[in-house]
């Protein structure tokens, strides 16, 4: 009889419960307790709902969760539950408040993640609501339009730091568990929701306005901390000043983490970005958090405190975060740099469109270069045309008046019509209905700049001869240079030994422009005997990349210096993804004379990088190394079957393609198929089936 009456009660839930539209979610407060060993969360949740129609059914979004009513004696509810929803019914009254409660439990199968580190005994957690539904940790709803305030305390091992959406209130200790207590003032939608839980150290600095600002990293990145935030401040306190809108929220904390699933992610007043951007000052110049940062930053704005409705209008998240990321770099960088990333954001556009690849900006579910790029574009056009003063009124017009609330891209276009008294029915077309990318509007607008004609210019001289064009080559390697038009000269000589050729190129190594002597690493890969010695300076440039590229190049070219070669870099390890080491590991294995001795220390090393304590990016450097060597250990081939699982799907996908390649090889495949045994049954499987073929 029980399992009827479930049947029953499932049912008549169902017809009432599609829509939670007559029911407006104010606040949820939580007192959470996390399990590291275990990969699980639990509390219990106390949600504030007004209920804006009489009604008997109010959901939650809860995946595979175990729901328990919390006990109350007083509720005038009940509680129920599938593996997508929690219900609460009973007679609930138009205009009234209602407080619900209840208990669960989740060991998360997405959207939070559980991550081993090479630090101390502790790994990292952190989640990801956007994409991955929050509703797979914390009973929310997955609806971006509903928002409310989140009060979250979360109690975990007294190791990690714990941090959260919001502002710290409380550190409670007790047990060797510390519980972290957080609060927010002005509610947001659920995707936003964020934990991010390690080993950390931080610093603190402030925005021009008061807003605390703390920015974290492990600890083992601590002499990191300056170039990986640098211009945090500035970006911070442009963009208050740009957008003209006070930044939303109380405080603003951000935080690196390992395998994090993208470049990074605008949780509400906490951004949570991927380990990939932590450099020292070398670094900074090639790779470096700049962009991130203000993207992410911008989002507080665009997305978190006006949020689209729905998929056909995210370019008022992307396009927006974009764009006042580009200007905020413009800042920094320069209009050069500006100018440049238009140019060749406009190409990648136009390439697409020519192909019949074009998309509508209102289109939902669109390409990200779509709402990222073109949105980008579309914002730039639509501020040359009304005016940046305007512009700026009507964005803050937008934000002030849909704060906190649901928007759609008329909303934002009505505001600009109003502060313009334009008309904006070619934009509409051109820019937000139009497959096709408006390319010619955006060539108009490009040549308006100083710098893009004598690019244009030059790249118009690709197809040329170089007898043809060498004098005006010449002209843009004159000191001093413009770093990009230089480069896009230097490109053009293409390998050439000609007098012409090499007489062009020591003016370029004489730039004294890094980037310009980096684009000649990166091209010239035949080296002339002439510039040999200019070439082998290459090597003492602050650039990793510029580093990896003369390395390489002056191994395969000079055989007889490769010893000469090893010993300069030996002891530099280039980018967070180690890829300097890494190459020089290889190099220094395959260079006989060098060191022959530490053959064996310089394999394990190597070898050693595949482990799953290291990131992707050094995971996936070491396992390419591995293969152009041509010798893999026991240990190699299992962490490479088990990050055929991995959860970063561009890795899993890397890892499976490796994995197939060796199998194709008899000794490989029997060296595989000796670890059998050793395997997960998950893998297990999935090598007989890959071995069947
Ligand atoms: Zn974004």
């Amino acid at each position: 009889m029980r399992a009827l009456f479930f049947l029953v009660l499932l049912v008549s839930i169902n017809a009432f419960a599609q829509s939670n539209l007559h029911v407006d979610f104010i606040q949820a407060d939580a007192d959470l307790s996390l399990s590291v060993s275990e990969k699980s969360i639990s509390g219990d949740v106390i949600y504030q709902v007004e209920i804006l129609q009489r009604t008997d059914t109010v959901y939650l979004d809860a995946i595979d969760m175990n729901i328990k009513p919390c006990e109350d004696e007083q509720a005038n509810y009940s509680v129920s539950s599938s593996n997508k929803k929690i219900f609460f019914t009973g007679d609930f009254q138009k205009g009234k408040t209602y407080s619900f409660c209840i208990n669960y439990e989740a060991t998360p199968q997405q959207a939070m993640y559980f991550v081993p580190t090479t630090s101390k005994k502790i790994g990292q957690v952190w989640t990801q609501g956007q994409g991955k539904y929050t509703s797979h940790w914390f009973p929310s709803l997955d609806d971006q339009n509903q928002k409310m305030i989140f009060n979250l305390a979360i109690e975990a091992p007294s190791d990690y730091y714990v941090l959260s959406n919001g502002v710290l209130q409380n550190k409670a200790e007790s047990n060797e568990r510390i519980k972290w207590t957080y609060t927010m003032k002005k509610p947001m939608s659920s995707y936003l929701l964020a934990l991010a839980l390690g080993d950390f150290t931080s610093q603190e600095i402030e925005s021009s306005s008061g807003i605390p600002i703390q920015l974290f990293l492990d600890k083992k990145y601590e002499t990191n901390m300056e170039p990986t935030y640098r211009h945090t401040k500035e970006i911070f306190d442009f963009l208050e000043e740009e957008i003209g809108v006070a930044y939303p929220w109380e405080d603003f904390k951000q935080v690196a983490v390992k395998d994090f699933l993208y470049a990074g992610m605008e949780n509400t007043g906490l951004t949570i970005f991927s380990e990939q951007f932590v450099t020292d000052s070398v670094g900074f110049k090639d790779l470096n958090y700049l962009n991130v940062n203000a993207h992410e930053l911008a989002h507080q704005w665009f997305g978190n405190m006006v949020t689209a409705t729905k998929s056909e209008h995210h370019w008022l998240h992307e396009g927006f975060a974009t764009y006042y990321a580009l200007l905020a770099e413009r800042e920094i960088l320069g209009e050069e740099y500006f100018y440049f990333q238009l140019y060749q954001w406009a190409e990648a556009l136009k390439a697409e469109s020519d192909k019949g690849k074009g998309e509508a900006l209102l289109k939902s579910n669109a390409s990200s270069l779509t709402y990222y790029q073109k949105g980008a574009w579309a914002l730039h056009i639509l501020r040359e045309k009304v005016g940046p003063s305007n512009f700026k009124e009507a964005v803050k017009n937008y934000l002030e008046k849909y704060a906190y609330k649901n928007v759609e891209t008329e909303d934002f276009l009505i505001e600009v019509e109003e502060v313009s008294k334009m008309d904006l029915i070619d934009f509409r077309l051109d820019w937000l209905r139009q497959v096709a990318f408006p390319a010619d509007q955006a060539l108009k607008s490009l040549r308006k700049s100083v710098f893009i004609p004598p690019l244009l210019e030059l790249i118009s001289l690709r197809e040329t001869d170089l007898l043809t064009k060498k004098d005006h080559l010449s002209k843009f390697m004159t000191y001093p240079v413009d770093d990009f038009h230089a480069s896009e000269a230097v490109s053009q000589l293409q390998n050439l030994d000609s007098p012409e050729a090499i007489r062009l190129y020591m003016k370029a190594f004489a730039s004294k422009s890094w980037r310009v002597r980096q684009s000649i690493a990166k091209t010239l890969n035949t080296i002339p005997n002439k510039l040999l010695e200019s070439y082998e300076g290459l090597l003492e440039d602050e650039s990793y990349l510029t580093k990896e590229n003369a390395l390489l190049h002056l191994w395969g070219n000079v055989p007889s210096k490769r010893s000469v070669y090893l010993e300069k870099i030996k002891g530099d390890f280039g980018f967070y993804d180690k890829e300097l080491r890494m190459l020089w590991l290889m190099l220094t294995l395959a260079t006989q004379d060098f060191e022959p001795e530490n053959t064996t220390s310089y394999f394990r090393e190597l070898s050693g990088y595949t482990k799953k304590t290291y990131p992707v990016e050094v995971r996936e450097n070491a396992f390419n190394y591995l293969y152009q060597l041509d010798t893999f250990t026991p240990d190699n081939y299992k962490d490479l079957i088990s990050s055929c699982f991995h959860y970063k799907w561009a890795y899993a996908k890397f890892s499976r393609a490796l994995l197939e390649e060796l199998l194709k090889d008899r000794t490989h495949e029997l060296n595989i198929s000796e670890l059998k045994n050793e395997l997960l049954t998950k893998e297990k499987e999935y090598l007989s089936n890959l071995m069947k073929d």
